[in-house]
């Protein structure tokens, strides 16, 4: 297999903002070719692989020396506590178990982006007191078991498992309307079928799909990019309304997502070169850092994007090699986080709510791959939201408090992620106002989140909704020509972006009956008990 990952013609990346904002554009440093690169999928450069070991090893000693410092210091505090509180008269001996415990206190003095990661300040350390229980908090969003999960052990980058999120499911059933599903159960062919037809999609719906797959694969370049020029390799500039914005990381990723969505993997289904070319040229464009794998190429939009996509089929396949590249571009997202709990075009920055929503979505795909993603990373997600929430929570702005259409839909889907309930009554107000304003014509950013916030929360709205975005798009394909099978539609978001973007994200909305296992309700549980 060929790769040659060439450079990208240009390093800034501006499409997909909010409407509420102008385009931003992001100066970025253009990549240099001395960036320490891990080596490609299936490709390990002896020398790279040396170097990737070294990292490997400088943190884990980091980490081991900081879980042996805290796990001394703790012991010889329990054991002086035990001393002052343990009643003399117990004459049986007593024990303590050893563990580290987080350690918290330190104050926060660096920038957070120059914090190495420290994996024994976990939130959920055992507790060191007896034998009492360990008490599990409700998860923010936690999956059910997935037949596609990734194997649980893994001879690299392991880390502990997140309890939160590992909730046995019966727990999760019990009388409540909470998140638990999420998961991409629904990729095989078999539960599409049936998805599609219990969610509400169509026969024209899942052709639809199927020919926008067929444009992608065709559009893909030889290196296994995308790119958001999609005139050049064997297009030829047959098909019009190329994207004025260049990244090679996150137009890949935009080529990639529409197959995973579909269940189409590198490892089966009829794509598995495109797919595995895919993945190949974006494992090697990941520049390695001391805060993980940088995917940028300019911004955290093609981070998260391409974050998004490798994780996506780490958790679909198990395949290990790409599990370190996983876990270190979810790294990154972790340290590239602000205080305040946002994330925006360069990392540290104060954040929009379209770029975390792209980010948390990353992490709740790590999670479903049983990657480690910190607690204290999505909490301060919630942080975010709270900031930039209207209403109580019903509606949210792009940077500030506000009403706006599309960070309102990121925001509500966020909401549902991170543990609100179906029955969530602000959920429900913002929920009336996306319907209420109905499938954009021309804005699939806005109807890419929106069509998710409804398909989860069902009802009638979501019927009503689905039928009028199912068709609409179905109908808006090109269906002449080499274009046939994509779409293009005149807004700003599809200047950027162009066909490419449009394509698959529109592909995607397609997708939704099955892409994500509904978080709520009766049709995930129907099949469990
Ligand atoms: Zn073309």
């Amino acid at each position: 297999m060929p790769h040659n990952p060439a450079q990208p013609s240009s390093s800034t990346f501006v499409g997909m903002e909010s409407l509420s904002e102008p385009p931003i554009q992001c100066a970025s440093p253009p990549v240099q070719p001395d960036q320490p690169r891990l080596p490609p999928l299936n490709r390990p450069a002896r020398a790279d692989e040396r170097s990737r070991w070294r990292w490997l090893r400088d943190r884990f000693a980091y980490d081991a020396i900081s879980v042996f410092a805290s796990a001394v210091v703790h012991t010889i505090v329990l054991i002086t506590l035990a001393y002052f509180v343990w009643p003399e008269a117990e004459t049986e001996p007593f024990q303590v178990i050893v563990a580290p415990i987080a350690d918290n206190s330190a104050p926060d003095l660096l920038d957070p982006i120059d914090i190495i990661p420290d994996i024994s300040a976990h939130d959920e350390a055992p507790n060191v007191l007896m034998d009492k229980p360990v008490e599990v908090q409700m998860p923010d969003a936690p999956n059910i078991p997935s037949p596609l999960a990734a194997p649980k052990a893994a001879p690299v980058n392991s880390r502990p498992a997140d309890i939160a999120w590992e909730v046995p499911q019966s727990v999760l059933m019990i009388a409540n309307d909470a998140p638990f599903g999420g998961g991409f159960e629904g990729r095989t062919q078999e539960e599409r079928a049936r998805l599609v037809s219990q969610r509400g999609g169509t026969p024209g719906s899942e052709n639809a799909v199927e020919l926008a797959l067929v444009w992608l694969a065709e559009h893909q370049r030889q290196d296994g990019s995308w790119r958001l020029d999609h005139q050049k390799g064997s297009c030829n500039a047959r098909c019009g309304n190329k994207g004025s914005t260049a990244t090679s990381t996150g137009a890949t990723a935009l080529g990639l997502l529409p197959f995973l969505g579909a269940g189409y993997t590198h490892k089966q289904g009829k794509y598995q070169k495109v797919v595995e070319e895919g993945l190949y040229y974006l494992t090697g464009r990941m520049i390695e850092t001391r805060h993980g794998g940088d995917l940028q190429e300019g911004t955290m939009y093609a981070h998260g994007l391409a974050t998004i996509a490798i994780c996506e089929a780490y958790a679909m396949t198990g395949d290990p090699e790409l599990k370190t590249y996983a876990q270190k571009a979810i790294d990154f997202i972790v340290h590239a986080q602000h205080p305040r709990g946002g994330w925006r075009y360069l990392p540290g920055t104060p954040g929009d709510t379209t770029v975390t929503g792209w980010q948390v979505m990353a992490l709740k795909s790590a999670r479903l791959a049983k990657l480690y993603v910190p607690s204290h990373t999505t909490e301060m997600a919630k942080e975010y939201l709270n900031k930039v929430q209207d209403a109580g929570g019903a509606f949210y702005g792009y940077q500030v408090s506000g009403k706006d259409p599309a960070p309102t839909a990121v925001g509500l889907l966020l909401r549902m992620y991170l543990g609100w309930r179906q029955s969530d009554e602000l959920l429900g107000r913002g929920s009336l106002f996306l319907s209420n304003r109905g499938p954009s014509k021309t804005d699939m950013y806005f109807n890419y989140y929106a069509t998710q916030v409804l398909a989860h929360r069902g009802g009638t709205a979501w019927r009503i909704w689905n039928d009028d975005m199912r068709d609409y798009l179905v109908d808006a394909q090109a269906r002449s020509g080499h274009e046939a099978g994509s779409w293009f539609f005149t807004d700003r978001h599809g200047s950027f972006g162009g066909r490419l973007y449009t394509t698959s994200i529109s592909a995607m909305i397609l997708e939704v009956y099955y892409r994500h296992m509904p978080l709520y309700g009766e049709e995930a549980v129907e099949d469990e008990f």
